[in-house]
């Protein structure tokens, strides 16, 4: 094994972009120097390869909830690697899937029963989306092919989920080559109306009417599903509005139209609940998953499915293969085997009350910046936050290099997508380790100011 020393890693980072990064502005950090090179990470804190050490505030990217290094996650995998490293899963299983697929369809809201592994939360978008085409197809109604998404929605950057996707700068390169028969619905985010709510907006629930609305417009029997984030957290966390995801449910049952929630970042209880849909009081015909579920040390993703779909899907000759599709890597063992570790110490450490404990806390400390000139909103809810600044036309860009370049100065790592910063601290932050963060972010925020 090649062991790459602190050097040798900023040399790597500096070599004329052979490593060609995602999303990334691969110009501005080739040649920027060791501090945009992370070294190592410990709990909820990574230390960079110029030796400072930043708070994790958006859990990798939502994804290490349990923060780094943890012996037992670390055990787990070597332990695995011994007994069984690897198994082909088409035509064949192990026990890490077969017991993982059940703990987590128990994890889930009555009625979701059946698990389909992937190795992303893309790849579990675009199998979501292909069962429900299929679905509607063994029912005789092959006539639903259309796919609903959300303005301002990501779920990820395969062909289905960009199709579905809201999120204008990932789209418009690709809109020659769009999944065809996608539309979108409104996204339900009002600023003059729910500006600095805490938690779910009062105002908002009519806007899921706009479904309605396409339905009327493509009419539903041309409608397969529609798939929102319950909390949309990559264009800046935006909480639905008391009401609203309810009446998403009771539009889509009226019209025979699948629900599919995107739980990539929601999921294993970054709402204070298993999964956003127990927070919410909606259950959807299909989660998916990925992220948590493995601490991201590993990647996993996943669809968990209505005994409905499941059998519908399992009406065929016996001996055919149901659903055509899946991947190499489907409930890798050792994918498998750290997400059972990852779910033991979640239960033994009950992060989801930890989470709704220090869900007030962030939300106190996220709504006392708006003293500051530059806040034009602040969001919150379960452990997501995100500060929204007034757009600076053709300097917005500029200012979230700054603003991420201040916060490495400053001791946090933080996400910033155009004027906004995200937050998803990890679920073993202490009270004073959020209070630190957002007195580190005050003090960025007034240096970019
Ligand atoms: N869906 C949602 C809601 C996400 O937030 C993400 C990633 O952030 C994805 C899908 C894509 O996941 P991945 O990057 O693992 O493909």
């Amino acid at each position: 094994m090649t062991t790459l020393t602190n050097e040798s890693l900023c040399a790597l980072a500096m070599s004329e972009g052979r490593n060609w990064m995602p999303f990334t502005a691969n110009r501005l950090v080739n040649g920027r120097g060791d501090h945009r090179v992370v070294a190592s990470a410990k709990g909820p804190y990574y230390t960079m390869a110029d030796g400072k050490t930043v708070f994790d505030t958006l859990s990798g990217l939502w994804c290490t909830p349990l923060g780094h290094g943890n012996p037992r996650i670390a055990d787990a995998l070597r332990q695995q690697a011994e007994t069984l490293d690897f198994a082909p899963g088409f035509q064949m299983t192990h026990a890490p899937a077969v017991t993982l697929a059940a703990r987590i369809a128990k994890m889930a809201p009555e009625g979701l029963e059946h698990v389909f592994f992937a190795n992303s939360g893309s790849e579990a978008v675009d199998t979501a989306l292909k069962i429900a085409i299929g679905f509607h197809k063994l029912k005789g109604e092959g006539g639903r092919f259309r796919l609903i998404g959300r303005e301002r929605g990501y779920h990820g950057v395969g062909f289905g989920g960009m199709s579905v996707g809201g999120i204008v700068p990932n789209r418009k390169m690709f809109a020659t080559v769009m999944v065809p028969g996608v539309d979108h619905i409104r996204h339900p985010y009002d600023h003059a109306h729910v500006a600095f709510s805490k938690g779910q907006p009062e105002w908002g629930a009519h806007l899921a009417d706009h479904l309605e609305r396409l339905v009327a417009l493509h009419d539903a029997s041309t409608i397969a599903a529609v798939i929102v984030e319950p909390v949309q957290g990559s264009t800046g966390v935006l909480v639905p509005p008391v009401g609203y995801l309810q009446k998403l449910r009771e539009i889509c049952t009226k019209h025979g139209i699948l629900l599919i929630f995107d739980e990539v970042i929601t999921g294993f209880g970054r709402m204070g609940e298993n999964f956003a849909s127990q927070r919410f009081g909606v259950t959807p015909d299909m989660i998916t998953f990925a992220k948590a579920v493995t601490n991201g040390i590993i990647p996993m993703g996943g669809v968990i499915v209505t005994s409905e779909i499941y059998k519908t899907f399992m009406n065929g000759p016996d001996a055919a293969i149901e659903f055509a599709h899946g991947y190499t890597y489907s409930g890798h063992p050792m994918a498998a085997a750290v997400a059972h570790t990852v779910l033991d110490i979640m239960e033994e450490k009950g992060t989801n009350a930890a989470v709704r404990a220090l869900e007030p806390i962030l939300e106190e400390e996220v709504h006392a910046l708006q003293d500051l000139k530059s806040v034009k909103d602040l969001r919150n809810i379960g452990l997501t936050a995100a500060i929204e600044l007034n757009p600076l036309s053709d300097k917005s860009a500029l200012r979230s290099v700054q603003l991420f370049e201040r916060g490495l100065e400053e001791g946090v790592l933080l996400r910033v997508t155009g004027d906004t910063i995200s937050f998803g601290p990890p679920f073993i932050s202490t009270p004073d380790q959020i209070r630190g963060m957002t007195a580190q972010v005050r003090k960025v925020i007034i240096s970019c100011e």
